[in-house]
């Protein structure tokens, strides 16, 4: 009787332990480099406590789950083209993992309005999957509002770009599920500020982007409740004003924190270092802005009415010589902004996790601390660039490298 009792519990163990799937992770944790060990169960972080610091651990660092709030597709799929489905969105996802980022914000960008409705719905539609979904928090409209004016326009089809109109917002909220919970919008178009008042007072983040705003409507726009600048120096003429430019209102007000683009070719050394010593690493957020060509190999790609061309690092439009996003994720960004400020890795990764997280006030992401959803990456540096070794999703292991 008793050897069968003693057989029973063990079995509830196992069986409670299969549930509850707990489990534990040893590696060198990102902001002090100290050696650690996490606990997870059901999906979270338990406990964090310290190893002794001569724990022989491999150079493997622990660090929150990457958040890339400007993502336009990923390894084919384009999240503002004709052919997104729902399978898309998964395959994206799934290769995101691999790439470290955890959570994302599917961004679409100007396009006509129809089709801007019918992918929300399928981004709202994909955010329903229970695999994939809780890595999509919200998603990021990036136009058609925004400033028609070469340069500033960026890579944006002039013939779609329009005055703010709040009645067709409310549409593609609607057909986003309220997803929409990011928008970049330029400033000085007729009704912008208004329309910045009606979307702030819905939850919606607003970011000032490809525009030409004056110091004046900058400082307006902020006084609206607008709280981002979208990839700062970049979706900008080439040939500025030295004295008024859209630059110089946004780095010099405070209420706006930046997301940037320091893959190491959308911005040079020295607009990175600048933008990091004016904003510091808590009012700056790394944006991959990467092109649903990242991941594919270099080459000459047709999307729609335009030929691409991917090097191995970056998106061209070849006849207009102008860049049309990133091929990078966001990890790259993390060994870039570190070469380029001499910043710690703490602070990297407070840029592609914590702020983002705490910006748009996902609670339970961005740290490694008990209580916070188990979001986490394992990863070395080598030579400045992060090497992803695992990711795991609501304490789901996700991906490993072979
Ligand atoms: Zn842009």
């Amino acid at each position: 009787m008793e050897s069968r009792s003693i057989y029973l519990s063990l079995a509830l163990i196992f069986t409670l332990s299969m549930i509850s799937n707990a489990q534990q992770i040893e590696g060198l944790l990102y902001s002090d480099g100290n050696p650690v060990s996490l606990s997870l169960d059901k999906g979270k972080i338990t406990k964090v406590f310290p190893l002794k610091k001569d724990v022989k651990i491999s150079k493997t660092y622990i660090a929150p789950g990457l958040i890339d709030i400007q993502i336009n597709g990923y390894v084919g799929i384009d999240f503002s083209g004709p052919d997104l489905t729902v399978a898309g969105v998964k395959k994206a996802t799934k290769a995101l993992w691999k790439a470290g980022v955890t959570s994302y914000y599917p961004t679409v960008i100007t396009s006509d309005i129809e089709r801007i409705k019918t992918n929300f719905a399928i981004l709202a539609k994909a955010t329903e999957d229970p695999e994939i979904g809780p890595s999509i928090p919200g998603f990021h409209l990036e136009g058609p509002y925004i400033s028609p004016i070469a340069g500033f326009r960026g890579a944006h089809l002039e013939k779609y770009i329009k005055a703010p109109d709040w009645a067709e917002f409310q549409k593609l909220q609607k057909a986003a599920n309220g997803g929409i919970k990011l928008i970049t919008l330029a400033p000085e178009l007729e009704g912008a500020i208004p329309f910045i008042r009606k979307l702030v007072e819905s939850g919606v983040t607003v970011s000032l982007g490809h525009h030409n705003g004056s110091a004046e409507e900058v400082a307006l726009a902020v006084e609206a409740g607008a709280k981002l600048s979208t990839h700062l120096g970049n979706g900008c003429a080439n040939e500025i004003n030295r004295h008024n430019n859209p630059l110089w209102p946004q780095l010099s007000n405070d209420a706006l924190t930046i997301s940037i683009i320091a893959d190491g070719f959308h911005l040079t050394r020295e607009e990175v270092r600048t933008f990091y010593k004016t904003k510091g690493a808590d009012k700056t957020i790394l944006v991959s802005d990467a092109l649903d060509l990242a991941g594919l190999p270099p080459g000459e790609y047709t999307r729609g009415e335009r030929t691409l061309l991917l090097t191995t690092n970056v998106v061209k439009l070849p006849k207009e010589n102008v860049l049309a996003g990133a091929a990078s994720p966001i990890s790259k960004c993390v060994g870039k902004i570190m070469e380029y400020t001499e910043c710690s890795l703490k602070e990297a990764i407070q840029m592609a996790s914590t702020n983002p997280a705490e910006f748009f006030a996902l609670k339970d992401l961005g740290a490694i601390e008990p209580g916070k959803r188990a979001d986490i990456i394992l990863f070395t540096m080598e030579d400045n660039e992060m090497v992803i070794e695992r990711t795991y999703v609501k304490g789901h292991l996700s991906f490993i490298r072979k």
